[in-house]
This record gives C-alpha cells, structure tokens and sequence, in this order.
C-alpha cells in the first residue's frame, strides 16, 4: 500500500519524509522519474509531495511525485543544460534584508523579485535589526516599503533581537511553506530562532542543523515551525536565478513596466532606446522608480542571470 508525504530534506540519494500521520520517513527513489519540461540532476526536491512504498526495514521507496504547483531551479554549472530544481510548492519567498551591518543593495532585491515573479510566488521583503537603525535609515525603510508595497511586495520591519513585530510575521507565516532568503548576516537564523524557539539554530549556520558536524551541503531543507509554519531554507541562495532567459520577458517581471508596456509604440520594445516607449516617458515623469529602472537595464545587459551581489 502506497503511502503519501512531503519531502522535508534531501541529501542526494535519501530523502526524508513526513507523511500525513505525521511520521519520518527515509525514502530513496527507485528508477527514473521524467517530469516533462524539465531535463533536473535531482528528480525529487524539498517540498514534493510524494508516495512511497514501506519496506520491511521501514525506510521508503518512492514511487510517485504530484505534480508541481511551482518550483524553483538553479543551473548545475553555468554552462551546462541540466537543472537542479531547489524547492517545490512553495506558497510564498520572504526575502530577508537589512539596511545596515550588512545593507542589502536594492540590486540584490530586485533581482530576487524578478525570480520569484517568474516563478509566480508571491514575495514579501522583511526589514530585519530595526533596532539597530537611526532616524536616516528609519526614513529609508518607509521610503522603501511604500514603493515596493505599491508594486504588490509587502514590506515588514522586524528585529529578531528584541523581537518587535515578530508576531506580525507569524501570522503571516502560519499554515504556509514559505521560501526564506538573504545574504548571510541579515539575521535568518535568529529570525528562525525568534519565531520558534524549539528551533534553537546556531545563529550563522542555519542549514546545519540535522546534520551537526557533517559538511553543510547546499541542499534546501524545510523547518517545521511550532506555530504551523514551513520555512524552506536555500543554503545556495546566491545561485539561483533565471537562465536561458529571454530578454523580453524581464520587463513582464516588473509589474509597474507590466502595467504600462501595451502602450509602448513598439510590441517588442525594450525599453531601452525605443521612441514612443511608454515605460522611459514614466521614468522621466517620476512614476517609475529611476533605480528600479536601472536594475531592469543592468538585469537585460547580462548574459546570465543569477542572484548576486552587485550594486
Ligand atoms: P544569517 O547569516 O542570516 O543566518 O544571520 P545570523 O542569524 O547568523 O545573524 C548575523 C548577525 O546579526 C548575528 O551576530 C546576530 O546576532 C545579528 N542579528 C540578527 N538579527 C538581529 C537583529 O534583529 N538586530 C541586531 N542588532 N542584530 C541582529
Ligand atoms: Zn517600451
């Protein structure tokens, strides 16, 4: 008899799966699984959901993967054809920044959101160590989260230190599998820890923790949290991005280029040089973000894309 569960973490070959009652189970995959579309070097990521079959020594082979609601994917090499996909059903990505110790660039941010749009998951960027920032950086963080609520990126400010508006996160992490990213540094292990404390991460070592002293791979792994949250953790965050992209379809991935880009005089403009472009004439009337903007132009002038720092 076939049972069903959600692949919490996979480690290469094992993969460990929480079924519907609740309990852990080591499954490995038998055979070959396709999935149309997709030529990935790992068939089953972090988030499947999958059936298996229970072997006498109570560990699980995999037979079946439902089909995806979305995924995300990382190039294995940057040269090569093959994917690894990270993450799968992923209801929504928080994207942890900080204006300071370490500021995140807005280059970094815009990137990310280009991602997850083209992934269609809904992304909300959390300001974390408010407490930390001054009247200047208080001003930068509401100047930040008018405009990229206004673009449908809804912006908190937390502190995983003194735990201020730790609550507001939680409810908006409860009975959802949430994609959880930053640069190392912003605060994501003690934001973890802030938000379960069962959790007890070390902070700066966030994907270590079912395999203390083992070599930390750059696997995704999903975190139960005590509240009824799953928080998935990108180790190899700086890796993933958009490849084989069409240059074109950027500008689809930012909705206030997006909402404009029909009244471009051109179909395939750019937006870049073309007369008539309707995207540079609300750049030039301040309408649209000139930084956002020039992440667009700085995005469609490289070659390949990748989440990374860069300013
Ligand atoms: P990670 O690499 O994103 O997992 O970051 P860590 O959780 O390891 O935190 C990096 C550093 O920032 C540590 O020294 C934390 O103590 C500190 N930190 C994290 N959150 C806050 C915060 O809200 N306020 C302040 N002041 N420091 C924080
Ligand atoms: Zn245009």
């Amino acid at each position: 008899m076939k049972e069903q569960g959600i692949v919490l973490k996979s480690t290469g070959s094992w993969y460990i799966v929480k079924t519907t009652k609740n309990e852990y189970v080591d499954c490995r995959i038998k055979g070959r699984f396709r999935i149309k579309g997709i030529r990935s070097t790992n068939p089953v990521a972090v988030g499947d959901r999958v059936k298996f079959i229970r072997s006498v020594d109570n560990t699980g082979v995999i037979s079946d993967i439902e089909e995806r609601d979305n995924y995300i994917i990382r190039k294995s090499t940057k040269l090569s054809k093959a994917s690894h996909i990270i993450a799968a059903n992923l209801d929504q990505a928080f994207l942890i920044v900080t204006l300071v110790m370490p500021r995140t660039s807005r280059g970094f941010i815009d990137r990310f959101l280009v991602t997850t749009e083209a992934y269609h998951i809904p992304c909300s960027i959390v300001f974390n160590k408010i407490d930390i920032y001054n009247e200047e950086m208080m001003d930068l963080y509401r100047e930040l989260s008018d405009l990229y609520s206004s673009l449908g990126y809804p912006c908190y400010s937390v502190s995983a230190l003194t735990g201020e508006n730790v609550d507001e996160l939680k409810k908006q992490l409860k009975g959802k599998t949430t994609l959880m990213s930053g640069h190392s540094g912003v605060g994501k292990s003690a934001l973890i820890n802030a938000l379960d404390s069962n959790l007890d991460l070390r902070t700066g070592d966030l994907s270590d923790v079912h395999e203390k002293g083992k070599h930390t791979t750059t696997f995704a792994e999903m975190f139960e949290l005590d509240f009824g949250a799953n928080i998935v953790d990108t180790p190899g965050v700086k890796e993933f991005g958009l490849f084989d992209f069409d240059k074109l379809e950027v500008a689809e991935r930012f909705p206030e280029f997006r909402a404009i880009m029909d009244e471009c005089k051109f179909n395939n403009c750019s937006h870049v040089h073309e007369p008539g472009c309707a995207v540079i004439e609300a750049v030039k009337q301040g309408e649209i973000d000139i930084v956002r903007y020039e992440n667009y132009i700085s995005i469609i002038n490289d070659d390949y894309f990748e989440i990374k720092e860069w300013d």
